[in-house]
């Protein structure tokens, strides 16, 4: 009640913040303004070291030590310029969350005074002690080198809290043998990969002339937002970004009413702001919208290159946190906050461009005709395909597996959508005969005075977990609160894989005597007589795909336990060490870390799981008890017929001693490791202790529906997700 007289309140509280003003947002002035740019960089520094890092940039050229120390002077100066009196070098450590260690630029002098200094070697490398943060067993505690070392294609940034001012820059992480211990690092050498296959493969469409072909990103995230004053009142909220327990309101999601509805204004403001820090580091936020479950919100940026686009990335869940908390709310990242709503995730768009900037995946008008477009279209399909357990490891994390497969998000089942005319166009390339695209048509609605609209050659397919959407494909399964770089990796690498395939195919038939046209006829029917079943247009969330999958032989991992194992399959980790992204090592210590991390959360929740319930259910639901009792005690001596309170005392007790039964079994296999190993410790919590877990909820919700609101020690699922 606390809460809610609170939250009541925070509408005025925000009137008093803002005043009357208005948020300054002209963007011409505010975007990139936190940003050191890439224009900012050559106007300041001398013409012929921007030359030469320029090359680093744009093209992908080794960095040369030398130009480290004239760039070193340019941040400062800018940095300085900016307010900042310190640096860090900013970076993706395995947690998946992203790191800093911030230094002053302070240089004591010797007369006593101190000037600011910050050199290339400061800018090139640095070195935490970077013993706390997982290696999966790459880097024993006794080795404790850690070093950071800068990536010039990623802009420096300025994070200002309004006290002070950071000079952020993007580093990759790695262990002193040189091993990576980071998310950038794998992101950096996919792209890299990519890069190469990409390039060969346009050389036998004629392109020479090419001096990179990146992956871009364009990454939509979903997100809730609840009020405060109910996020501190939850300790499960606190502690595992997810409510472990909460009655079904009696209202949920059930009237669409929410989806694309308008912003409260609380909201919107928030978002406005929000926007507008991101504006100011350079990230190119454009859309924004209510999602379907009540509280739940999405933003989505216009795509970049991958690397820079991933650190975009982690930037907007940094600032959608801080933000949240200016207007009096927490910005939940969590998969599934809210059993019984939809969960939130993040989805990956992904293309690839050239130095000319071309996409290889736009289709143009006649994608039959586009055999530019089809070769990478294809190679993206049989990526997908060859390594649908890739990519469905690449998604797997506790929070995740309560959307996969549930209803509301992809199913674990790896399968690609292509829409209608691709469809098409991959059955005449199946036969070995193409003869036409199908027409997207012209949407006529009946009215006179609107005009008719082109309509796209392909509808949408939202329970499809891997979707070309008109020029990208949409990687719709990733979690969202993971870091977006793994999958991209993932994606990068596999595709990289598939280019490399398909041309050394081609380049033999050609070097057999074939041209060109009759080569990638051949080698299209036969990748999709290999590959054709990962194609699925029908629905997703129904049983009749789990049965047909099975049939068609597709994976259907169905829990990050049955998914993570695929890190070091054969094939997989052969695959990765072909094209130099991840060593053998280096998977092996990601498996390990993952299945830490799945081991650890849960272990969390079902620790926090019988804190609340001894702590707070339990004394809530006596107390409530002890009145019932009493009141049916009066009865006896006021001669009052109140037999009916007997009844709801039976039934309160009853419930409560089933709570604690369950309660006492939920410690008794938590308290048990299940082995000494943690793939043990990792299926021990999900097979025993999980379930034990959901008993114990179950329960306890049947009792927040039976002691009163004014007992109950927490807020419930009504409170938080509509007390605006
Ligand atoms: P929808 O998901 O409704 O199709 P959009 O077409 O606006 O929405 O695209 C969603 C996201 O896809 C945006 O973040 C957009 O920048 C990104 N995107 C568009 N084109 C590409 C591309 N070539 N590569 C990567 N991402 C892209
Ligand atoms: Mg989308």
């Amino acid at each position: 009640f606390d809460a809610l007289e609170a939250v009541t309140k925070a509408d005025d509280k925000l009137t008093e913040r803002n005043g009357t003003g208005k948020i300054d947002m002209n963007i011409a002035k505010i975007f990139g303004e936190n940003c050191l740019s890439i224009d900012t960089l050559k106007e300041r520094l001398p013409k012929s070291v921007w030359k030469v890092l320029k090359k680093t940039i744009r093209d992908n050229e080794p960095l040369e030590f030398d130009v480290a120390d004239a760039v070193a002077v340019v941040m400062k100066e800018w940095a300085t310029e900016k307010g900042a009196t310190h640096y860090t070098h900013w970076f993706q450590p395995l947690t998946g969350a992203t790191a800093e260690k911030h230094d002053s630029f302070i240089t004591p002098n010797q007369g006593g005074g101190a000037i600011t200094q910050f050199s290339g070697n400061d800018l090139m490398r640095g070195e935490p002690d970077a013993s706390s943060f997982p290696s999966g067993g790459l880097r024993p505690t006794f080795e404790a080198r850690g070093y950071t070392a800068w990536d010039p294609t990623s802009p420096a940034f300025i994070i200002d809290n309004g006290n002070g001012s950071t000079l952020c820059i993007p580093t990759v992480f790695a262990s002193w043998k040189g091993e990576s211990l980071d998310f950038k690092t794998p992101l950096l050498r996919s792209v890299e990969a990519l890069n190469k296959q990409a390039i060969r493969a346009l050389k036998l469409f004629g392109e020479e002339e090419l001096t990179w072909v990146n992956a871009t990103g364009g990454y939509e995230q979903e997100y809730f937002l609840i009020d405060q004053e109910y996020f501190y009142r939850r300790p499960d909220l606190l502690t595992s970004g997810r409510t472990l327990f909460g009655a079904k309101p009696p209202r949920g999601q059930e009237l669409d009413d929410h989806y694309f509805g308008s912003i409260p204004e609380r909201i919107l403001s928030f978002m406005f702001e929000a926007e507008k820090e991101l504006y100011k580091v350079g990230v190119p936020v454009k859309t924004r919208h209510n999602e379907v479950a009540p509280g739940q919100f999405e933003i989505a940026p216009v795509f970049e290159k991958a690397n820079i686009a991933a650190d975009h990335q982690q930037l907007t869940m940094i600032t959608l946190k801080k933000v949240a908390r200016k207007y009096g709310l927490v910005c939940l990242l969590h998969e599934k906050p809210f059993a019984g709503l939809n969960g939130s995730g993040k989805h990956a768009n992904w293309s690839m461009v050239t130095s000319k900037g071309q996409n290889l995946l736009e289709p143009g008008d006649n994608p039959h005709d586009n055999r530019q477009f089809l070769f990478f279209f294809t190679a993206t399909l049989k990526a997908v395909h060859d390594y649908q357990g890739l990519l469905r490891a690449s998604i797997a994390s506790a929070g995740n597996d309560h959307r996969l497969g549930a209803n509301e998000a992809p199913p674990a089942i790896i399968s690609a959508y292509v829409g209608e005319q691709l469809e098409d166009v991959v059955q005449q390339l199946k036969k070995g005969e193409v003869t036409g695209s199908k027409d997207g048509g012209l949407l006529g609605l009946g009215i006179p005075v609107l005009p008719t609209i082109p309509k796209h050659a392909g509808d949408r397919n939202r329970t499809s977990p891997f979707a070309f959407t008109g020029n990208k494909f949409e990687f719709r399964a990733v979690g969202s609160e993971q870091t977006v770089s793994f999958p991209t990796t993932i994606l990068n690498t596999i595709v990289a894989g598939a280019i490399d395939e398909l041309s050394t195919a081609v380049e033999n038939k050609l070097s057999g005597g074939a041209d060109l046209e009759s080569a990638l006829r051949e080698v299209f029917k036969d990748t999709y007589t290999e590959i054709e079943n990962i194609l699925f247009h029908g629905d997703g969330y129904s049983d009749d795909w789990q049965k047909e999958a099975e049939k068609r032989g597709l994976l259907n991992l169905k829990s990050t336990l049955d998914a993570l194992p695929q890190l070091t399959d054969e094939k997989n980790v052969k695959l990765f060490e072909n094209y130099n992204v991840l060593s053998h090592r280096e998977l092996e210590s990601r498996l390990e870390i993952y299945l830490e991390q799945y081991f650890i959360k849960l272990n969390i929740e079902a620790e926090t799981t019988e804190d609340i319930v001894r702590t707070m259910i339990v004394p809530a639901t006596i107390r409530y008890l002890n009145e019932v009792i009493a009141v049916n005690d009066r009865g006896k001596t006021t001669g009052l017929d109140i037999a009916s309170t007997k009844t709801l005392a039976e039934e309160v007790n009853g419930e409560l001693a089933n709570l604690l039964k369950a309660v006492d079994k939920l410690r008794e296999v938590n308290e048990d490791l299940g082995g000494d190993t943690i793939p043990e410790k990792a299926t021990h919590l999900s097979k025993v202790v999980l379930p034990e877990m959901n008993k114990v909820r179950e329960i306890a919700d049947k009792l927040e529906k039976l002691v009163p609101d004014d007992y109950w020690p927490l807020p419930s699922y009504r409170e938080m997700l509509f007390v605006k």
